[in-house]
């Protein structure tokens, strides 16, 4: 696959210069490389924000290299959850209604939908802040938010773009406790982040530099999240 942004007639950039990677159903992949190597390009094509320049992609077997605008749209509704760095949450809205957006065009029936949410709430820990508004919220908070609104929809794929990189080490390791939960119930996620100790969470490393693969690396020793929690200082001793 590559992709190049053109600027104005004469600038190309080339952002993706041939990157051929499977991920399997059910796998935790993480990537890593500098700023600029290409990860977000590449996370949003995965995602159906963008297409590839040449190359193909497909997402369970569609192809969504040559969609329209608006299939692409749909299919990203479907089958993809994204978790950004900065959470992407709608300020003024409440939790639960933050996780009910992506219901747009959902096959859940409407009198469901709430209960759904609500659902999803409850497995992030999070239903007795149903009624906060992100502000009233954590920054591990509001991320739990974001991954209860990324799984409502029952996704094939959970995208997270740097997902702790905006909150403190102990609600970090929570985002990756939950995250490797749901990989053991079979979701299939793909990690971006810039931390070492992070992405050896999960069980590949694909290393991107100039918009190509380097290097890909089986994680020997896969960090599990709540083995390393346990091994942080408790908050009092930080304190002191
Ligand atoms: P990373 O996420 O690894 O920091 P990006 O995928 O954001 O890298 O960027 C890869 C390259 O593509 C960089 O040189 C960046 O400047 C360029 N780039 C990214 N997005 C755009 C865009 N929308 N228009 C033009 N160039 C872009
Ligand atoms: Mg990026």
């Amino acid at each position: 696959m590559f992709k190049t942004y053109f600027l104005g007639k004469d600038v190309q950039v080339p952002a993706l210069r041939g990157v051929s990677l499977t991920v399997q159903r059910g796998a935790f992949t993480a990537i890593m490389g500098p700023s600029g190597s290409g990860k977000s390009t590449l996370m949003n094509i995965i995602g159906c924000l963008d297409q590839p320049t040449k190359g193909t992609i497909t997402i369970e077997g569609i192809e969504t290299s040559r969609m329209s605008r608006s299939d692409l749209a749909y299919v990203r509704n479907k089958k993809i959850g994204f978790v950004f760095q900065t959470f992407n949450l709608l300020a003024r809205a409440h939790a639960l209604s933050n996780v009910m957006l992506p219901f747009v065009y959902s096959d859940c029936p409407k009198a469901k939908r709430r209960e759904r949410a609500m659902d999803v709430l409850e497995s992030v820990g999070l239903a007795d802040r149903w009624s906060h508004k992100p502000n009233e919220l954590s920054g591990g908070q509001r991320q739990r938010v974001a991954i209860a609104r990324a799984l409502v929809n029952d996704p094939a794929i959970i995208l997270a773009d740097e997902p702790t990189g905006n909150i403190d080490s102990r609600s970090g390791l929570e985002i990756m406790i939950l995250l490797q939960a749901l990989n053991r119930e079979g979701m299939t996620i793909l990690l971006v982040t810039h931390d070492r100790f992070v992405a050896e969470h999960a069980e590949r490393i694909i290393n991107l530099l100039d918009g190509k693969i380097s290097r890909i690396e089986e994680v020997k020793e896969r960090k599990d999240a709540r083995e390393e929690l346990k091994k942080l200082p408790k908050e009092e001793e930080i304190t002191q």
